[in-house]
């Protein structure tokens, strides 16, 4: 009987293919890339083991050659990539495509060899600053990139210096020329971390409530899970910092540490640099793909030992992995919208137990999913309660934005009146956005030049345009989602699919000129705050203002050095900052988001209060947050003003019971889609009569339908959008049935019709 190799490739079919090992080899190593013939192509995939087939069966095709020297998927790696496939419903090639760098499993180039890059180096010292002075009298521009190549190392990246000082050849050639760099060849690993200056950290001693949880973890079992509930600024990074240090002081041992988004942590990043520095590789999304092959290359090989990055460096291809850490691991970030829609922090949980290593989970908000593990004794639940150095909790008021403002409107927790029926017509603009309280706040910190942050969770400038005649909203003709009114430039854009139109003066609709913009975004907070505290330096933090590789570490930096006296973003200014010189946290609109047709609202709203008001009062001075809300008694609101997590899960995991939704039962929400809205409606109910079918059947009792019914977001890019729930109680049945669903349902080929699944969703809408 011949042996052949079973081989996946990246294709959207729930099959594998069969080929005999390559002239003259034997064996084929599981993970190993192959490039196979395949309909008169030649594919690139990956080896998943080997068998006897039967000689009679056909004649089989061959490997036509194998690039590399070792697997490119080693086994811990590959038994994850099967838990996904069958986990996520998708076919294995599609994961283990997701787990590569690009060029790695392109059919093109089947063994790219690592890029070359320039790189600036410094060819002379200059201790005397009269001889710096002489030398660059003529030449400032050359005495900029002097002194910061003397400031990062004494190198940098051609590519670097082009970016960050806009140099070009030929001032470079000039100062070669001069015998002041050289300009040499390197394939190292490029970092764009390695030109900002690494964060100076001073070694803190742990304190005891640091050292229990460090020696905890130090001591957990292979494959064990540690839900690290912190405070915010309860030093969960230095826990962290501790862990990984004993890893390394083991010969060849290494961990991964997943942050919510790189370009949102630079401080986090900038900690595990400071510490670790050559031992750490950075998997930042702005890498080129040729970066992120580097990357790859250099963890493969154990040159670094620690890969720090978002959801994909999950995939990281360390050996004896020992620790995997969650950072911030409520963050829906870790959970991918395209196939494999993986969530990072599950991947990471079955990934350990294949790799004998502890996942620690962070968060002062876990999600209640990691919460209800911990409860029932999955995960091993260690609390920081307090915050370093026995600072409190920030202060918090609410100003209950439903009665009429008065200079006294902001009252402690727990105080507050009951809301008249009417409100009166508040006839300052700045009024209407920031209360007689706020504004206060704001002043004082001015005066005593602390630093403020506020929070709004809407960008643009106005949510949305309306008619005042006959009341028609602006939409965006591809998605059923109003258009966002934007200033600099001035349109109205989709956020959705990127779709933008000049502003009207004229109702599309009647024709009259009695169009009004309504809502609040970033931008309208800006310039009102500008306009009445015209003294404040103002940055504001939000998606259009940080399309650039480094804007949102330029942002940060500002406020870093003192530059910033109010940043005002949205959701990204909540997470991890850590300034000392913040004292007050404002939130304009506590209820944003709140109302959302999705089960995991209250819970983003909570992360998202108890997020940003951890940012304030971190250091000696006490912090106070201003929360403006017109749903004070809502858990989510109320719970965060009080900094009471454990009020809010109890709340909320009763909430989950009936209806049930996760974590009290397994979920996947199938979404059919296409460009027709009445075949989509008849698919998704074909889709729904055809699994009702199978529960019967099979008498699958521990199987729930809901729907179908459209999709929240009924459009999205022209695609209408239905969608149905299947609970369970059993992840296994939810699994199999969902497999069987993939596999058997046949979508009708006609109007682009689709059919995703989305298994532990973290978004129905
Ligand atoms: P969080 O738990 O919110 O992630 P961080 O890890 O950012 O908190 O720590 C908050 C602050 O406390 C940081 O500025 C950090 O440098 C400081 N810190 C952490 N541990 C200690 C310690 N043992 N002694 C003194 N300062 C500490
Ligand atoms: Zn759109």
């Amino acid at each position: 009987m011949p042996r052949v190799v079973d081989v996946a490739l990246a294709l959207p079919l729930f099959q594998t293919f069969s080929y005999l090992p390559p002239e003259g080899s034997g064996e084929v190593a599981p993970g190993t890339r192959v490039v196979v013939p395949f309909r008169n192509r030649r594919e690139v995939g990956i080896a998943l083991g080997m068998r006897d087939a039967p000689d009679d069966e056909r004649s089989w095709k061959r490997v036509v050659s194998t690039p590399d020297a070792e697997p490119a998927v080693g086994p811990a790696m590959l038994a994850t990539a099967q838990w996904m496939a069958s986990h996520y419903v998708t076919p294995i090639g599609v994961v283990l495509r997701a787990m590569l760098p690009v060029q790695l499993t392109a059919a093109a180039a089947p063994s790219p060899a690592g890029k070359q890059q320039r790189v600036v180096i410094l060819a002379r010292a200059l201790d005397s600053l009269m001889e710096r002075d002489a030398l660059f009298k003529r030449s400032p521009r050359q005495r900029v990139v002097f002194e910061h190549l003397e400031a990062n190392g004494n190198r940098a990246t051609v590519a670097a210096l082009k970016e960050r000082l806009g140099v070009g050849d030929a001032l470079l050639r000039t100062m070669v020329e001069r015998g002041l760099v050289r300009i040499g060849h390197e394939g190292v690993l490029r970092d764009p971390f390695a030109s900002r200056p690494a964060e100076a950290v001073a070694a803190h001693k742990p304190t005891d409530e640091q050292q229990a949880a460090i020696t905890r973890i130090a001591a957990a079992a292979p494959g064990e899970v540690v839900l690290l509930h912190g405070v915010t600024g309860s030093g969960k990074t230095l826990v962290y910092l501790e862990v990984l240090r004993r890893v390394l002081a083991e010969p060849g041992a290494s961990a991964i540490v997943l942050v919510p988004e790189i370009a949102l942590t630079p401080q986090t990043v900038a900690r595990f640099r400071a510490w670790f520095g050559d031992q750490v590789a950075v998997l930042h999304s702005a890498l080129s793909d040729g970066e992120r092959l580097d990357a790859w290359r250099v963890l493969q090989r154990g040159e670094r030992r620690i890969a720090v990055g978002a959801r994909s460096a999950i995939f990281a291809p360390l050996q004896q992995v020992r620790v995997i850490v969650v950072d911030e691991e409520h963050e829906a970030s870790y959970k991918q919208a395209d196939a494999p829609r993986y969530h990072a922090r599950d991947v990471a949980m079955v990934r350990a137990r294949r790799e004998g290593a502890v996942v620690v989970l962070g968060s002062a908000t876990p999600s209640l999913e990691s919460w209800h593990h911990a409860q029932e004794g999955r995960h091993t639940l260690l609390a920081l309660p307090n915050r370093v150095g026995g600072g409190a909790l920030p202060s918090v008021s609410v100003v209950d934005l439903r009665r009429p403002r008065s200079p006294s409107d902001a009252t402690p927790p727990g105080e507050r009146l009951p809301a008249p029926p009417q409100e009166p017509i508040e006839r300052d603009p700045f009024r209407r956005v920031v209360s007689r309280a706020l504004e206060d706040a704001l002043r004082e910190r001015l005066a005593r030049q602390e630093q403020s942050i506020l929070l709004l969770n809407r960008r643009g400038y106005a949510s949305f345009q309306q008619c005042a005649s006959c009341g028609d909203v602006a939409a965006c003709p591809n998605c059923s989602i109003s258009l966002t009114l934007h200033r600099a430039p001035e349109r109205l854009a989709c956020h959705y699919c990127g779709h933008h139109e000049p502003v009207h003066l004229a109702c599309h609709r009647c024709r009259e000129a009695t169009v009004r913009h309504r809502g609040l975004g970033t931008q309208q907070v800006e310039r009102l705050l500008g306009e009445r505290l015209p003294e404040a330096r103002i940055a504001r933090m939000d998606l259009d203002t940080t399309s650039g590789k480094w804007a949102h570490a330029d942002i940060l930096d500002r406020v870093g050095r003192g530059e910033v006296d109010i940043l005002l973003g949205t959701q990204m200014i909540a997470k991890g900052l850590d300034f000392p010189g913040v004292t007050l946290v404002g939130v304009i609109d506590a209820d944003v988001g709140i109302n959302l047709p999705d089960f995991r609202a209250g819970e983003r709203t909570f992360q998202l209060l108890a997020q940003v008001a951890g940012r304030a009062g971190r250091s000696v001075k006490p912090g106070h947050v201003i929360v403006q809300t017109r749903m004070p008694d809502h858990h989510a609101v109320a719970c965060a003003v009080t900094h009471d997590y454990h009020a809010f899960v109890a709340r909320e995991l009763a909430d989950r019971q009936s209806p049930a939704y996760p974590p009290m039962v397994r979920l996947a929400n199938i979404v059919v889609s296409g460009v027709d809205e009445a075949a989509v409606a008849q698919s998704a109910q074909e889709a729904a009569s055809w699994l009702l079918r199978l529960v019967e059947n099979r008498q699958l009792t521990g199987l729930r339908l809901i729907g179908p019914a459209p999709s929240p977001i009924a459009r999205i890019k022209s695609r209408y959008r239905w969608h149905l729930l299947l609970k369970s109680p059993d992840g296994k049945l939810l699994t199999n049935v969902l497999r069987f669903f993939a596999e058997r349902f046949a979508v009708p080929d006609r109007h682009e019709l689709r059919v995703s699944i989305d298994r532990d969703p973290v978004t129905l809408l």
